[in-house]
């Protein structure tokens, strides 16, 4: 990429507002045994943004001008990954701190999912570094010796006039790399910042570049889309520069039978986005979301038609999920888990029964996300909350058993003779004797 040496704007101390207070200690602990052993440490990337911005960031990375194997040697948690490139994971406890030597743009050179992915081994100066990164916003460096915010790239001007703008002409970078694009999305989501004119246009011209981009990138990017409260914004902007189009087309082109700008899928989006649930759900409940409003077209159409088959909701969660599982190639964790979100929605339109069958179903492990998605669905679509708050006062009684309720000790022992009974009755953990009806098929947790 052309290179041009310049000057970069510090803004001291007393004029911005990242404090040490709000910076992870471990991060801290890096950065101060690096800049007191003689070398330059910066926090950089997405935490230097979300500080600026009052927001809490999600990681903190550490960049340097030490080389991977002088980190190794200064800290012993440490292990280098990458093979080409090194980045140092400092690791405490659960967190990993990642710590990578300052580096410059890999050499244009192409490779079967476009140019970025053709990692080298080139380090630089940290203008350089700040250069290589994808928005002028995420090129912001706290430096831990001054306290001082480093800007090379206009993100500081940027962020005050919140504008994700692409370091250098957004035409090259996103067809370097085009997951760039999904990123552009995503920060403009989550931040609640405007994408610069060219970055937009470029997104416009450049979008079916996305196809070239490496599956798996492009799957953890669309499951990103869903962090921070702003996956139906996310979701939307997909869908208005084309890139939905690019990746899933059948739930584009639901999107665009349903109403475009207004179609219900937005709604359920936000009921996620709204709700607490949003920032513990699993890749399942995320693409339950996603395709709950295509998932009940087609269950209602399939319904109509042969109103009495048997699994009819189960073969309509299977085939609505079939373009995301083939197209993104999600994890099995992802298609079991919608699956079986989707699939036990009718659950609910059932009474809630103090009777085995609907104990199982309040035990499986998945029982809170699919009530999570029926009491979202209902709020979205402003139905009466009556039947689901009985369903809610159900769950709370089981998880909170008052004295007489039926679920203390008197109905533990029913259950545990209704165990034995079972295994008596010489059928397995997994059921299936004959004339019993197949169990649901069980997702595997995320991890
Ligand atoms: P989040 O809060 O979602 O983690 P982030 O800005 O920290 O956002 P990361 O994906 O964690 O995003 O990446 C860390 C930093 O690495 C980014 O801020 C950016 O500077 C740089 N970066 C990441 N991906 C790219 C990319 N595809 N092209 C250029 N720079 C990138
Ligand atoms: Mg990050």
């Amino acid at each position: 990429m052309f290179f041009k040496r310049s000057m970069p704007i510090i803004r001291e101390r007393a004029k911005h507002c990242v404090s040490r207070s709000n910076i992870d200690s471990d991060a801290l602990k890096v950065l101060r045994r690096l800049s007191d052993l003689g070398y330059t440490a910066y926090l950089v990337g997405g935490s230097v943004r979300d500080l600026l911005l009052g927001r809490t960031p999600k990681d903190f990375d550490v960049g340097t001008n030490a080389s991977p194997t002088e980190i190794r040697g200064i800290f012993r948690n440490c292990f280098l990954i990458g093979r080409r490139f090194r980045l140092a994971h400092i690791v405490f406890g659960k967190k990993v701190i990642e710590t990578s030597t300052f580096r410059r743009s890999p050499d244009e050179q192409d490779t079967e999912y476009g140019l970025y992915q053709s990692e080298d081994n080139t380090f630089g100066t940290p203008e350089e570094d700040a250069k290589r990164r994808d928005f002028t916003v995420n090129g912001l460096f706290y430096d831990i010796k001054t306290f001082a915010v480093i800007d090379y790239v206009d993100g500081l001007r940027d962020l005050d006039k919140r504008v994700l703008r692409s370091i250098g002409d957004p035409n090259v970078r996103f067809r370097e790399d085009p997951v760039r694009m999904m990123r552009a999305v995503r920060f403009a989501a989550r931040l609640g910042f405007t994408i610069d004119r060219a970055s937009r246009k470029a997104i416009q011209k450049h979008h079916a570049d996305i196809l070239n981009a490496s599956p798996p990138r492009v799957c953890e990017e669309v499951y990103r889309l869903f962090i921070g409260n702003a996956s139906s914004t996310a979701f939307r902007l997909l869908w208005e520069f084309g890139l939905l189009n690019d990746l899933l087309p059948n739930l584009d082109a639901f999107v665009r039978a349903s109403g475009g700008a207004k179609s219900i899928v937005w709604k359920y989006l936000a009921a996620f986005d709204s709700d607490p649930v949003s920032e513990t759900a699993t890749t399942g409940l995320r693409t339950a979301f996603l395709y709950y409003a295509m998932f009940k077209d087609r269950l209602v159409r399939e319904a109509k038609q042969s109103p009495s088959e048997k699994g009819l909701s189960l073969r309509a969660a299977q085939s609505t999920l079939d373009e995301i599982t083939n197209r993104l190639r999600i994890p099995k964790v992802a298609f079991f888990g919608a699956q079986f979100l989707l699939d036990t929605q009718r659950r609910f339109n059932e009474i809630p029964r103090r009777d085995t069958h609907t104990f199982r179903f309040v035990q499986h492990e998945s029982f809170l996300e699919s009530f999570a998605l029926y009491r979202l669905v209902c709020a979205a679509e402003g139905a009466d909350m009556a039947h689901c708050n009985t369903w809610q006062a159900f769950i709370d009684d089981k998880t909170n058993p008052r004295p007489g309720s039926g679920a203390g000790p008197k109905q533990r022992q029913e259950r545990r003779e209704h165990r034995e009974g079972r295994r008596r009755g010489g059928r397995g953990r997994r059921g299936g004797g004959h004339g019993t009806a197949p169990r649901q098929p069980q997702p595997p947790t995320d991890s």
